[in-house]
């Protein structure tokens, strides 16, 4: 038997390791069980070149609770450690690498992240156990098996035994007073379906009783027979890893489903992410139904490595727009050891990020021209994103004329370039600006869409709320191309052409007619305008100006806050058509009293038509209408 000193400077660098790693002491597990899969992987190689001579079978990696005696066994059947590469592989380079470890993230144990990210390897079993076993057989034909035993004092004993017969390695660990939790079946059994669900090797834990079919001249009362079979917590080969082509859309769903068990909606498309240079990376995204679900809490895209899950913190490592969908990213590629802003400058994870954007680009744009009418079915539910990565990825921005689709308020669905053509005709102002009119919501605007209508113009629904800024975009790099929304002036104004206008008053009955209304609506939100319109359209007409509405609902959405916390004023337009009847009534009205009196009740039919009359203005205006009636 050999004793000794593990190799290390720091007199006890167990407490140390307990107390750094805290908040994460459930990923020992993750990575013995990573350990027992390389060295597992290993021996499978080394038999398929021919090095080992052994029979590789069907190993599997068992997990096993010892309640009683406190003890967790983690049992491969691997390639195993001799003598001499225990007193390598554990004694001195996992150590160092353990203090290396924290020398050099001591300062940044705050940033809990990266610990959660980081294997320490074999030496994080002791952040639960008080000793730790290693029981190991090497498949060399002639090692004995040798046990390693480590009570956390730098002091182990190691030494030949003769209690193992079979290959391979187990790992035995006398858990913690503290530490108990990890006694717990279902504990175990959440920490096997959250980090190991996916690994490439079987990992059993437990059994289960199946039952067996009858056999078919089985009597009627015959009981069936059960059977204990082991109980596979993983899937050793999920969807990721196979090729595309060996896979239908049932196949794809059937992952979703077993990524996300407590979704119950199907996604509506899936993206299979495969690429080996310059970097590492396979996956499979997932677009789900977003439209009523802005849930995205949980659910998110998990990132692995080799099969080993990591975290469901993406941010930085997949473009923002894309976080809203779901899926797995497995990349040996990702550096995880660093911290956050290191990430996002790092330039392999730039690259990902952008292969990433490119793949959904492509994906959209193959989607639309396989069946474009399933694509616009679906638009709904996944404008959200498309939007968002066009506002925020120009690289994304730059391929959306083939993707992006605008739809009227009919239904009907354009892109880019067929909406441009079809009203550039119609639609171009006297300085040759095209001009595209939408609405946010048809229903609220309903009497301007009518309008615009009936001069034959298209009205586009844009009804997301990144819209103000998707346009703000699209205006900014589209030539000569403005936005309007349909209730932003009278429709005579909102696409300005050089067309006579005829009006029934002079100037300076204008200038009379404005400063009677201004001193009757006396409400600074709105701003009276005098236009000669139809002498059959309203007398007053309320519009919100493009430009403040814009940016109002911008910094809704974050962006734009010129005005600073206070936020935009809520600012209107009166519009008063000078060639109405009612123009000419109130210019002509002598007392000033009724003067201010038809003023008031126009203006308050403008704001009814508008939704805008609400609370005492509302109960005024009823009262004062009773009583024009009664006159
Ligand atoms: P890492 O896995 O990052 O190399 P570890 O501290 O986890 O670091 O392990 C150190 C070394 O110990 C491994 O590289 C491997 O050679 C050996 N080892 C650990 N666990 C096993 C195992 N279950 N079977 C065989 N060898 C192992």
């Amino acid at each position: 038997m050999t004793k000794g000193n593990i190799n290390v400077s720091v007199e006890n660098i167990f407490p140390l390791i307990k107390k750094f790693l805290y908040s994460d002491h459930e990923i020992f597990l993750r990575e013995l069980i990573s350990n027992a899969t390389d060295a597992t992987l290993k021996l499978k190689h080394l038999t398929n070149v021919g090095e080992a001579k052994v029979a590789y079978g069907n190993p599997v990696i068992e997990v096993k609770i010892d309640k009683e005696n406190k003890k967790l066994h983690i049992i491969d059947q691997g390639i195993g450690m001799t003598s001499e590469e225990v007193e390598k592989y554990i004694n001195q380079v996992a150590f160092s690498g353990a203090e290396e470890f924290l020398e050099k993230y001591k300062d940044s144990a705050k940033d809990a992240g990266i610990i959660g990210h980081f294997g320490l390897g074999f030496y994080s079993a002791f952040m639960v156990a008080e000793k730790v076993e290693i029981l190991t057989k090497s498949y060399k034909d002639d090692e004995t098996a040798v046990r390693w035993i480590c009570d956390g004092s730098p002091e182990f004993t190691l030494e030949e035994t003769s209690d193992k017969t079979d290959r391979g390695t187990e790992i035995i660990l006398h858990i913690a007073e503290d530490s108990t939790e990890f006694l717990e079946e279902s504990r175990i059994r959440e920490l096997l379906l959250k980090y190991n669900k996916f690994m490439p090797v079987p990992i059993k834990f437990g059994t289960r009783t199946e039952t067996l079919p009858l056999p078919e001249d089985a009597a009627e009362d015959a009981k069936p027979q059960t059977n204990e079979v082991d109980n596979i917590i993983n899937n050793p080969t999920p969807a990721w890893t196979k090729a595309p082509a060996d896979l239908k859309d049932e196949d794809y769903k059937t992952f979703y489903r077993e990524l996300y068990p407590m979704q119950f909606e199907d996604p509506l498309f899936h993206i299979h992410l495969n690429v080996d240079y310059p970097f590492n990376l396979t996956g499979i995204l997932f677009f789900p139904k977003l439209a009523n679900n802005l849930n995205i809490e949980k659910d998110k895209i998990q990132l692995y490595q080799n099969q080993v899950y990591v975290t469901d913190e993406v941010k930085g490592i997949v473009p923002d727009f894309l976080m809203l969908l779901r899926g797995v990213i497995d990349s040996p590629d990702i550096p995880l050891n660093v911290s956050r802003s290191y990430l996002q400058a790092d330039g392999a994870v730039k690259k990902i990020s952008s292969y990433i954007t490119k793949k959904v680009g492509d994906k959209m744009a193959s989607l639309i021209n396989e069946n474009r009418e399933d694509y616009e079915n679906k638009w709904n539910d996944i404008k959200i994103v498309i939007e968002y990565g066009m506002i925020s990825e120009d690289k994304f921005f730059e391929k959306s004329d083939k993707f992006a689709l605008y739809p009227n308020v009919e239904g009907k669905y354009f892109l880019w370039n067929e909406l441009t053509e079809k009203i550039k005709a119609n639609q171009t102002d006297k300085d040759g600006n095209l001009v595209i009119l939408y609405a946010t919501n048809e229903h609220d605007q309903h009497s301007y869409v009518q309008a615009a209508q009936d001069k034959g113009y298209e009205v586009l629904l844009l009804d997301s709320p990144i819209v103000p800024h998707l346009i703000q975009k699209l205006e900014s790099t589209k030539e000569k191309v403005q936005f309007v929304r349909v209730d932003a002036d009278h429709i005579n104004n909102l696409i300005k052409k050089d067309e006579p206008i005829i009006s029934k008053l002079n100037d300076t009955e204008k200038e009379t007619l404005k400063k009677d209304v201004e001193e009757g609506v006396s409400d600074t939100k709105f701003t009276v305008q005098l236009e000669d319109l139809d002498s059959t359209d309203a007398p007053f007409i309320i519009t919100q100006p493009e430009f403040m509405r814009r940016m109002k609902d911008m910094q809704a959405t974050g962006g734009g806050g010129m005005f600073g916390m206070g936020g935009f004023p809520e600012m209107y337009n009166l519009v008063v058509n000078t060639n109405s009847e009612l123009a000419g009534k109130i210019l002509k009205t002598e007392s000033s009293e009724e003067k201010t009196s038809h003023i008031k009740q126009a203006f308050d039919l403008a704001k009814l038509s508008q939704n805008l009359l609400k609370g005492k203005e509302l109960t005024d205006f009823i009262q004062r209408s009773y009583q024009k009636l009664a006159k």
